[in-house]
């Protein structure tokens, strides 16, 4: 497992369990993004007992460290993937439609507007959806 994650888990004091460790070394195996459901089924031959809400419970808290974005998809399903943003910089990602890769872009002059027609800009997200390098 990276030094990066484990370092962003110290950050917001959550330990490092045998069943956080696999969760993340899972994602880091697979390279893609991942619903709750694959995650358990991914942790099943480590551990035998693994609840459903206890993975959500986990990759939750793995989102609150930055660990982890939540994907939006148009079958409306829960994804998770690996943030690899090594800081906790403002950024996006862009994911690939075809092998489920995840990746980061941050552009500062994307959202330079600070009102769209009346409107007050306070906050905004964005995900891109498009094809990886190896998908092309
Ligand atoms: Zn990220
Ligand atoms: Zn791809």
């Amino acid at each position: 497992m990276k030094e990066l994650y484990l370092t962003m888990l110290r950050k917001k004091k959550l330990k490092l369990t045998p069943r956080r460790k696999a969760i993340i070394d899972f994602f880091l195996s697979k390279e893609r993004f991942l619903t709750p459901e694959t995650v358990r089924n991914g942790l099943k031959k480590k551990f035998k007992h693994v609840g459903l809400p206890s993975i959500y419970r986990n990759l939750e808290s793995f989102v609150k460290c930055g660990i982890l974005t939540k994907i939006q998809r148009p079958d409306r399903k829960l994804y998770y993937g690996l943030c690899k943003a090594k800081n906790s910089q403002h950024h996006h990602h862009i994911i690939c439609i075809k092998c489920g890769k995840v990746g980061e872009f941050s552009n500062r002059n994307l959202f330079k507007q600070k009102t769209i027609n009346g409107f007050k800009i306070l906050s905004h997200s964005l995900q891109l959806e498009g094809l990886c390098p190896n998908c092309q």
